[in-house]
């Protein structure tokens, strides 16, 4: 029976992942980059049966007191009239939360029984017939059952295992800028957002209204050359675009200089023939990003981590077979969600959308959360 499971990445997946296995009787230990638990962000919404594994979890009813209630957002224009109402429909889901908001959630709820390890990361992985060793930036090396890499995007487990990343990730030619600021506009529960052709800024509120995030898309072909551990020239990148922009685009950019929790990265799919390899396997963005615009990442990263380790319990720890039943529940529900952030990203590139295309969209959500059942099965534990 398969018992010690290396986790790498503390995001959404990752504790996820560690709680499901620890019900079902595994030993995970999650290790994750970041010196500690990564709580700043965007707001993340969840769909469909997503919300059934938070039941599950027993935690549905803390992440609806967490809920942002975001309600209809202005479309405005460089002189900040509105033109345009955005459906709160169109953009946050059943429920939305903030992502740090969920990722404190789950650690608090995984922290008294699970082995978290921050600041580290793994640097090197071997596997033969029983196990695989580990090693580490930092520390000694170690030796697991089995290696899930749930370390996003750019998953440094996706490159030990299945090979460099311009092999799988597939750019969407956007790139997206994400930092917090005070809610200087004294706006409650809603959104402004600013669309010029191939760019759009926005703001809206968090936190009970005691913040703001703001957010900053623009349309660039791959390889946009920068640094990615160098927030400054990453500003530079995204106040260069900006320079000749209305509303407040301004202050915005002055706001984001002074921001502590600056994110910048493209819009990207992560796209594999397989997401295993003998017992190392990838859940969540590592292995299956559907990228910002789909919306759906977070549930997939929930609904991942639930079936990986049910299969893994239901398979005895075979992780062969569970491996297996992972992708086949999995792939269909993926396929779709990647085919909606696509659709998204070139509705990004379209001119700026009319208010009945918007109430097209908000008339289309609640079909996309019917069609999105992959069928959970109880895994009893
Ligand atoms: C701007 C933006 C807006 C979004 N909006 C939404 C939305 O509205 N709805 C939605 O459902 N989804 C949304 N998403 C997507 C969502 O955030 C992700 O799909 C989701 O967080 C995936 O979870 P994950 O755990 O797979 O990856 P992540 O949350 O990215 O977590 C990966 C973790 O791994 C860690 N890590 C990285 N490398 C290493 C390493 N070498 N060793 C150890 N740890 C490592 C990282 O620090 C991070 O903590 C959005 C994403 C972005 C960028």
């Amino acid at each position: 029976m398969t018992r010690t499971v290396l986790i790498s990445g503390a995001g959404v997946a990752g504790p996820a992942l560690a709680y499901w296995l620890r019900r079902h009787g595994f030993a995970p230990t999650v290790v994750e980059r970041a010196p500690s638990l990564r709580t700043g962000g965007y707001a993340v919404d969840f769909r469909g049966e997503a919300l059934d594994v938070l039941d599950r979890m027993g935690l549905l009813d803390t992440i609806r007191a967490l809920d942002t209630e975001m309600g209809d957002a202005a479309m405005v224009d460089a002189d900040g009239r509105q033109y345009a109402t955005l459906p709160a429909a169109v953009f946050a889901g059943d429920l939305e939360v903030l992502k740090g908001d969920l990722a404190r959630l789950l650690y608090d709820a995984t922290l008294d029984d699970v082995e978290y390890v921050f600041g580290n990361s793994l640097a090197g992985l071997h596997q033969d017939a029983d196990g695989v060793d580990v090693t580490f930036e930092h520390g000694e090396p170690r030796r697991f059952d089995l290696v899930v890499g749930a370390d996003g995007l750019h998953s440094t487990t996706r490159g030990l295992a299945f090979g460099p990343e311009e092999r799988f990730v597939r750019h969407l030619g956007i790139y997206t800028a994400v930092f917090s600021l005070d809610n200087y506009l004294g706006m409650k529960n809603t959104g402004r957002l600013y669309a010029a052709p191939g760019k759009a800024a926005n703001i809206f509120t968090a936190r009970g209204n005691t913040e703001a995030r703001a957010a900053f898309h623009f349309a660039a072909p791959e390889g946009l050359p920068y640094d990615r551990r160098d927030p400054r020239a990453q500003q530079r990148i995204v106040a260069g675009r900006f320079a000749d922009e209305g509303w407040e685009v301004p202050r915005l950019l002055t706001e984001m200089a002074a921001s502590k929790d600056f994110y910048f990265d493209a819009n990207a799919q992560v796209e594999m023939d397989t997401w295993a390899t003998g017992r190392v396997v990838l859940l969540g963005d590592a292995g299956y990003c559907a990228g910002p615009p789909s919306g759906r990442g977070t549930s997939q990263a929930l609904m991942g981590a639930y079936v990986l380790a049910g299969e893994l319990a239901a398979a005895g720890g075979d992780h062969t077979t569970a491996f297996a039943a992972y992708e086949h529940l999995m792939r269909p529900y993926v396929a779709e969600h990647q085919a909606l952030g696509r659709e998204g990203a070139e509705r990004f590139f379209m001119p700026t959308p009319t208010q009945e295309i918007l109430d097209m969209l908000a008339a289309d959500a609640p079909e996309n959360t019917r069609t999105e059942r992959i069928g959970l099965r109880d895994y009893a534990a």
